[in-house]
């Protein structure tokens, strides 16, 4: 038995060195091999650890060709199998892996979510390599949201541990990671010296991958610089090793720095060109990050030709696509284009008015999101706590057990004891003596169960609290009502903030400032559950929580709010948006049949209500609970006329203030008969009373 389990172990730890070195050679079809294999192995011998690390292996696979949508349910299941067997490095493994999937689909809050705990883990076990590169990973993302500083210092602290390591892969990708900061913030003479250091100790390792990337940002770089020679040897190089690899993503972004190159040399129809055509790759693709950086250099590339009309057609996509990403610094980038274009064209009021919209998100770069940012940090160190608090509470409360088990053989022993005196000497005496002592120990022992009892309360309840800290829910993995609790007001003092301004007359009309307030409640669903069990309805309602992510952008919040009820927050729309939104929602759920693992599939419909926000007001603004309230009583309306459709609220004339015991559905109802509201639904005849 024992030889079997030497010679398994053996077989899977020479399986994932060989696995690793594939995958450094670029030789995918190979790693690919490699990871069946091992997965069939895992299979035979049923072991979850080795199970996690097969799928780990797959889903790594995967984003080696950038796939990320075979990567991420490849990691979550890694993360599901290896979680309950407690903290590992294979666990952090999968988690930071699974981190940066979400960085490269451009979905930063829950990269860091995930690389923040993988580096919990590095840090319990003290596995400095896996801390150092957890910082620059973290770093990247940082870059990605704009907070420059603090990607600089995570890049720093990761330098900092690499060198006193010595290693040179970790100080490698650290140096590459600066470079590209430096890039950014435009030191182009020191960037280059990094990327030119990069390449030398990438070349040394072998590994194709990194040598590739290097290649790629030196041929950017020497573009930038015009020494055209070198800048197409470096593209050039790119270019050839990513295709070797197969790396589909990178391969289009190779292409952008010979269309950059083209674009220096003059060349602008070849950089038109490779442009249009990675646009497009990127469009098919959804490589969302590389869209905005094509849209960006294409706007530059029509720019420089003096069509500043043809710019604004990559401008304006390129906006909203860096705002879904949350990618910002992108997003302030492209409004100075913007700026720049308008100024062309002598479109004076345009231009001053994407001048407002450029500083007011450079505002927000450096207040909002830097807050925000904090209070992700607080959230996460405050979940640790409770982590921590919760295993000196599991040993305390095992301590006790240990204790009372002690005192019961104690008892028994005493019992026995006692009860042979007993027989023995048949004195009254002593069976007097026996019952106080026997009382004694009674009573310990009801001391110590009760003091297990009052332990596992506390447990119970510092389970609880946990459960309230987290911010997301475990069933679909969509935000918590704590988590929206804790983010609204910032929500509404931004928008109710950007629209009195423009009323006091200090700004313009702003465009997108509006947001509104969607509550879904499914249809019928306890017959659904009644009919399939309960298991049945889970699966609905995860199918559902992914028909919500494909109807709303990233940026938006997504809420279990409670049972088969979700709410949403559309962010940074206006508000004629909010009907096109409902139905679409209505009739993506209604589309297709919803599949069930151990039934047919079957059809699902939801009911929506919105409210948006600010609702145009003659007294004072909205308060949350009000507006929810709203919503809440359009989602009714939505019900009594008839479920599978949606009801909202685009405005409201009332000169009352709306607390919301004044919010009823009669006074509703009558407010509407009297013209007050703005209504829209799907309804032929709507009620608003069932
Ligand atoms: P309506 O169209 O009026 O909304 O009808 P309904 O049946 O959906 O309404 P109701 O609110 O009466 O029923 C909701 C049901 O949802 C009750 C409960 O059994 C079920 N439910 C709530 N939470 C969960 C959950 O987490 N999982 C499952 N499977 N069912 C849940
Ligand atoms: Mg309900
Ligand atoms: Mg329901």
């Amino acid at each position: 038995m024992s030889l079997f389990c030497v010679a398994e172990t053996t077989d899977f730890s020479a399986l994932r060195a060989q696995l690793k070195q594939a995958r450094a050679q670029g030789d995918l079809a190979k790693a690919d091999q490699l990871a069946s294999d091992y997965l069939r192995l895992a299979t035979v011998v049923q072991d979850p650890l080795h199970l996690g690390m097969a799928h780990f292996q797959l889903g790594k696979n995967a984003m080696e060709r950038n796939n990320y949508r075979i990567a991420k349910p490849e990691l979550e299941q890694a993360v599901a199998l290896l979680q309950p067997l407690g903290k590992s490095e294979a666990l952090a493994d999968a988690l930071d892996r699974l981190g940066m999937t979400y960085r490269y689909q451009s979905d930063y809050a829950n990269a860091l979510k995930y690389l923040y705990q993988a580096m919990q883990i590095y840090r319990d076990l003290e596995d400095l390599e896996s801390i150092a590169s957890g910082y620059n990973n973290i770093g990247t993302v940082l870059e990605k949201m704009g907070q420059f500083e603090e990607a600089l210092h995570a890049h720093q602290q990761s330098l900092e541990l690499s060198y006193q390591l010595k290693d040179s892969d970790s100080i490698a990708s650290t140096i590459f990671n600066l470079a590209d900061l430096h890039r950014s913030l435009g030191d182009n003479d020191q960037a280059l010296k990094y990327f030119l250091q990069t390449l030398e100790m990438d070349m040394a390792s072998g590994n194709q991958r990194d040598i590739a990337y290097s290649h790629n940002k030196l041929g950017f770089l020497y573009s930038d610089l015009k020494d055209f020679d070198k800048a197409r040897t470096h593209a050039d190089r790119a270019l050839t090793l990513f295709q070797q690899i197969g790396a589909k993503r990178d391969i289009e972004w190779a292409r952008t720095v010979h269309a950059k190159l083209a674009m220096e040399q003059g060349d602008f129809a070849k950089a038109q060109q490779l442009l249009d055509q990675v646009i497009e790759t990127a469009i098919t693709q959804s490589y969302k990050s590389l869209l905005v950086d094509s849209y960006k250099m294409a706007a530059e590339l029509s720019l420089r030709q003096g069509k500043a009309q043809a710019a604004l057609s990559y401008i304006e996509p390129g906006i909203v696509q860096a705002q879904q990403n949350n990618e910002r610094a992108d997003e302030a980038l492209l409004q100075q284009m913007r700026v720049d274009a308008y100024i062309r064209l002598d479109q004076v009021r345009d231009a001053l008015q994407a001048l407002q919209a450029q500083k007011q998100l450079e505002d927000d770069i450096f207040s909002n999101k830097k807050a925000a940012a904090i209070a992700a940090i607080q959230a996460q160190t405050e979940y640790t706590r409770q982590q921590y608090q919760i295993s000196l509470l599991q040993n305390e409360q095992s301590l006790q057990q240990v204790r009372l088990e002690q005192s019961q053989l104690a008892r028994n022993f005493w019992i026995f004891g006692l009860m042979a005196v007993f027989v023995l000497m048949i004195s009254l005496y002593r069976r007097y003596l026996q019952s106080q002592q026997n009382r004694r120990l009674e009573q310990e022992v009801a001391a110590r169960t009760s003091e297990l009892k009052q332990k596992n309360t506390e447990l119970q309840q510092a389970y609880q609290q946990l459960e309230v800290i987290s911010l997301t829910d475990k069933l679909t993995g969509l935000y918590n009502r704590h988590f929206l609790e804790s983010h609204i007001e910032t929500e509404l003092e931004q928008s109710r903030r950007r629209w009195q301004d423009w009323q006091s007359g200090k700004t313009s009309q702003p465009e997108r400032a509006e947001l509104a307030v969607f509550l879904i409640d499914l249809d019928h669903f306890k017959a659904l559950n009644d009919n399939y069990g309960h298991y049945a309805g889970d699966e609905v309602l995860q199918h559902f929580s992914q028909k919500l992510q494909q109807v709303f952008r990233q940026s938006d919040y997504l809420v279990r709010w409670g049972g088969e009820e979700f709410l949403v927050i559309a962010r940074s729309i206006n508000r004629e948006e909010a009907a096109p939104l409902a139905q679409r929602l209505v009739d993506t759920v209604q589309q297709e049949l919803f599949p069930l693992s151990e039934a047919p599939p079957v059809a699902v419909s939801c009911s929506v209500g919105y409210a948006c926000y600010p609702l145009p007001l003659g007294a004072s603004p909205l308060h949350w609970e009000s507006l929810l309230k709203l919503a809440d009583l359009c989602l009714y309306a939505a019900k009594y006329s008839g479920r599978s459709g949606w009801v909202g609220l685009e405005a409201i004339k009332a000169e009352t203030d709306l607390l919301p015991g004044v919010i009823a559905p009669g006074q509703l109802q009558l407010w509407h008969g009297e013209g007050q509201l703005q209504v829209q639904h799907s309804f032929a005849r709507l009620n608003w009373l069932g």
